[in-house]
């Protein structure tokens, strides 16, 4: 994303509105509260920095040097002229670190959303007490290497080999030598293996070696390592191993047993060595990715960012929904439209706004039914609670159930090959849905230009996600949920404060 000159001069122009007094005693109270003390570097000053951070997509060590040599950094940050950097690598990753355990991430964007809404009330616009919100994510490749099996093994397998030369103090070859794992000793593990893996029976071959070779690094470290297995330093990669081993491989049913690669996958399969919480998603059917998935909460009307989640890339939207609506309710947030995509609809955010009299919005699922007639065929009555079929048969139904039409009228039905395939002595089948009566709403919405239109006010979110991915690119910058969801709420941030700077600059009409 080019950087825009005029939002650093908006940010030296504006930062003590956003770092004011109160936000910066709340930065401060990150080092009692973990017994630090004092901040060595002014909080205030790292949090700026940590969002220029962002901005710039610059490293830790680039935008140390930043401080020195960019005068755009230097201007906001107060240091223009400083020959010496106003912090170290160090002190920007501490602090980085520091945010997180602190949970004050998560203020620096409300932080963020609350100087930007308070700008429009100066303005006179004062922000409605009810929002109109929306919730979408996007897919986030992971930073963790993804490898087949074979690799997977080889790469947890060298990682404990590492650990255990680091224990004792040896060379990685002579643990390897030692612990009965030579495959080790290559820079590769299928250049060590050498088979022809388009040839099942050498492939097979090559995994029942490569297996035996880890039972001998397993069993070399519990006779030589037994007490230092338990330290953090070997224990973890010796975690990893064994659950790549748990969840890629089982008992081969063939003659001569062995291992096999698993058929199937494993339920939340591990896909990465380097990342364990990277998992295998989808965004679509054909659409696979690995890695996680970023949520996020937008107001549409000031379209400020509101909550953000990173969760594993295999985790259905509705679970990540609580979150945001913690991170909702903290803000004292009441929703007065929830617009959101229907892999949301099971989430108790939807039960929470259509009892406080909300309005949920979201596009109705399309019923099929291949060549036979779709629920939508049946006029339903959600008053009377009561389903017609196109032959006029009425039926009543309750929630959450499954209607049956009167099978003596269905067999003399002249529709009903057009309808059913039931046997013999059975009706015609419908499912009514637990929220038949939202889905109901939404289907009746779609049906006219003025529904399609309010539906269509969701594209807001998409936009501040396309925003999020232009910033930050398709892929991770750092391994894990937590790392990530900084990552994402700072950039939130900084789209809110570029909504904040868009406001404020924007021609003011005058009256004629
Ligand atoms: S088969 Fe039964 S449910 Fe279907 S249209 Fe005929 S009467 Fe109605």
């Amino acid at each position: 994303m080019g950087q825009n000159g005029k939002l650093f001069a908006f940010l030296r122009r504006h930062r003590h509105e956003l770092f004011d007094e109160g936000f910066q005693k709340e930065l401060e109270g990150m080092y009692r509260q973990t017994g630090a003390g004092k901040a060595p570097v002014p909080p205030g000053l790292m949090a700026m920095a940590t969002l220029l951070q962002g901005y710039l997509r610059a490293s830790d060590a680039t935008m140390v040097e930043l401080t020195v040599f960019d005068l755009r950094v230097q201007l906001v940050l107060d240091c223009l002229g400083d020959m010496e950097p106003a912090f170290s690598q160090g002190a920007l990753s501490e602090f980085r670190q520091r945010l997180i355990r602190t949970q004050m991430d998560r203020r620096l964007l409300e932080r963020t959303v609350e100087v930007a809404s308070r700008q429009r009330e100066f303005d006179g616009r004062k922000l409605k007490a009810l929002l109109k919100v929306a919730i979408d994510s996007r897919p986030l490749v992971g930073a963790g290497r993804v490898e087949d099996t074979i690799n997977l093994l080889g790469h947890a397998a060298r990682k404990v080999a590492q650990s255990a030369a680091q224990v004792l103090g040896w060379p990685l070859e002579k643990v390897c030598r030692e612990a009965g794992i030579p495959v080790l000793l290559e820079s590769s593990i299928k250049k060590a293996l050498d088979v022809d893996w388009n040839q099942a029976e050498q492939k097979t071959q090559a995994l029942q070696t490569l297996c035996q070779q880890l039972d001998s690094l397993e069993d070399w470290l519990k006779k030589n390592l037994a007490v230092q297995s338990y330290q953090p330093v070997l224990a973890e990669p010796l975690k990893v191993l064994a659950q790549l081993r748990h969840q890629d491989l089982e008992p081969d049913p063939a003659e001569g047993g062995g291992v096999r690669i698993r058929q199937g996958v494993a339920p939340d399969r591990r896909v990465s060595v380097e990342d364990g919480e990277m998992r295998h998603g989808r965004k679509s059917k054909s659409h696979r990715f690995n890695g996680f998935k970023q949520h996020i909460a937008t107001e549409l009307e000031t379209e400020l960012i509101l909550a953000c989640n990173v969760t594993p890339a295999n985790q259905p939207e509705a679970e990540a929904a609580p979150v945001l609506q913690q991170d909702l309710e903290r803000q004292k947030v009441q929703i007065e439209q929830l617009h959101i995509d229907r892999g949301y609809i099971t989430s108790p955010v939807v039960e929470q706004v259509l009892e406080q009299g909300g309005e949920v919005l979201c596009k109705p699922w399309a019923p099929k039914n291949g060549e036979l007639f779709s629920k939508s065929a049946f006029k339903m009555n959600m008053r009377s609670r009561t389903l017609t079929c196109p032959a006029g048969q009425t039926e009543r139904f309750t929630l959450g159930t499954v209607v049956e039409f009167d099978a003596r009228q269905c067999e003399q039905c002249p529709l009903r090959a057009q309808c059913t395939t039931a046997a013999p002595g059975h009706g015609r089948t419908v499912s009514i849905a637990e929220d038949e009566k939202l889905q109901h709403r939404l289907r009746k919405l779609v049906k006219t230009p003025a529904g399609r239109q309010r539906l269509r006010m969701r594209v807001g979110v998409e936009h501040r996600l396309a925003h999020v991915a232009r910033r930050q690119g398709p892929r991770a910058r750092y391994r894990g949920v937590r790392k990530n969801t900084f990552d994402l709420r700072r950039a939130a941030a900084i789209q809110n404060i570029e909504s904040w700077q868009r406001h404020m600059e924007r021609p003011v009409l005058k009256a004629a």
